[in-house]
């Protein structure tokens, strides 16, 4: 198969030697050949070695590396791929495990598929693409699925309205690629959820938490826990099994918060300790008591671009700057970021501040990012982006 081929500009070939899986529209010398959107292409220096071979795409990335051999980017390409993903997430203990059905299968670049996300959720995988690329491959990654998982694959959903790049013009609409059964509930850690994919934000629900809200179970017993963000309610039922006195989980959507209560519902009935409400972060926070001893803060993405990282740190600033006001003496903050721009060292300078202001008293726990099954490929930091922490506030 002869694909066509992009040529780099003399030195900018260091990043590629170095793995890194993006090669920036500025790097391009010539093109040969006349790729479309999604067509693979293959990567070569000025003087014409061959480095990679990607996914091409019109924008500021525009190749996505899929190998930097000379591959065949064929059936048994993506079969091998989703394997090597599939091994490690059942030798992580996530798949195939008796309390947990719930994982992510495919992490973009951590998986060596730049572009392509897929969560499994019971017998459903909800596949993402972000780039042309992979939406062509949608089909053969489907079959790839079906092949490595077997019987315990039953529905694979395509999710990518809303992520590939709206340019393409693809007109995509959601739907089933395979199966079609509606198996809406799922198992973290022992504790059930719905899971709204197909309206609901990301694929469904954010796994990318679990470490995380496992840890803040521990933090839980005879506390009186205030989720902020709490989407469809992850860490409130969480808190619940390890023994809060009382949660509240506040979040600006009322959908999100009529899933946290099913949710509650469905692992802890009638419970009374659980309350939830519809309403912006900062509003509530202006009347609410400090009567909370362990906060959660797990907001949106605040920047989504470097240009408005500056209004984002002041964001991230002012909430801390009043979850530190209100907490109880001797209170627990697990406080995030999932901005990717944002890096570690800058959140936790943004976080210093909020607490500088509010004069208290505060200690480092524990440093928190993203769980196994969302690895960062070493040559691509950029694929760090959860980061928290959790805080002692005297
Ligand atoms: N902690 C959640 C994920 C949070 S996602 C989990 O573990 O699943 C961020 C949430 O913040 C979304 O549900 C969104 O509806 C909510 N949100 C966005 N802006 C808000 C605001 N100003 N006040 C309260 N909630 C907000």
């Amino acid at each position: 198969m002869s694909y066509h081929s992009v040529i780099l500009k003399p030195k900018k070939e260091e990043s590629l030697q170095r793995f890194h899986p993006w090669i920036f529209s500025g790097a391009i010398q010539t093109i040969e050949g006349t790729p479309e959107e999604g067509d693979l292409v293959e990567v070569y220096t000025a003087n014409r070695y061959f480095l990679a071979i990607g996914h091409y795409q019109i924008g500021s990335i525009a190749v996505r590396i899929l190998s930097f051999d000379r591959t065949i980017i064929d059936n048994s390409f993506w079969r091998e791929r989703i394997r090597t993903a599939y091994l490690l997430r059942l030798s992580l203990g996530l798949a195939g495990a008796e309390n947990n059905n719930t994982y992510r299968l495919i992490h973009g670049e951590g998986d060596h598929l730049p572009g392509l996300v897929i969560d499994i959720y019971a017998h459903t995988a909800v596949m993402q693409a972000h780039s042309v690329g992979m939406h062509h491959a949608r089909h053969q990654i489907t079959e790839a699925l079906r092949e490595v998982m077997g019987d315990s694959l039953r529905t694979v959903y395509y999710k990518s309205e809303a992520t590939l790049p709206f340019k393409a013009n693809l007109a995509v609409e959601d739907g089933c690629l395979y199966g079609g059964e509606i198996e809406d509930i799922a198992v973290e850690n022992g504790l059930k959820f719905y899971v709204d994919w197909q309206k609901g934000q990301k694929t469904g629900f954010f796994i990318d938490q679990r470490d995380n809200r496992l840890l803040l179970e521990s933090y839980a017993k005879n506390r009186s826990v205030l989720n902020m963000f709490c989407y469809t309610g992850g860490f409130s039922f969480y808190a619940m099994r390890g023994k809060a006195r009382t949660v509240h989980s506040v979040d600006s959507s009322s959908r999100a918060i009529s899933l946290t209560r099913k949710n509650i519902e469905l692992n802890f009935p009638d419970d009374t300790r659980h309350e939830a409400y519809a309403e912006d972060a900062f509003k509530y926070f202006a009347k609410a008591e400090n009567a909370y001893d362990l906060i959660i803060l797990d907001p949106p993405a605040f920047a989504k671009h470097k240009d408005v990282l500056r209004n984002a740190l002041q964001g991230y600033r002012k909430l801390n700057a009043v979850a530190f006001d209100k907490i109880k003496p001797g209170g627990i903050l697990f406080t995030f970021s999932c901005s990717q721009v944002v890096s570690k060292e800058t959140f936790r300078l943004t976080v210093f501040s909020a607490a500088a202001q509010s004069g208290r008293r505060v200690k480092i726990l524990h440093q928190l990012t993203q769980p196994a099954d969302h690895p960062i490929n070493i040559y691509h930091p950029e694929g760090e982006y959860l980061k928290g922490l959790a805080l002692h506030v005297e």
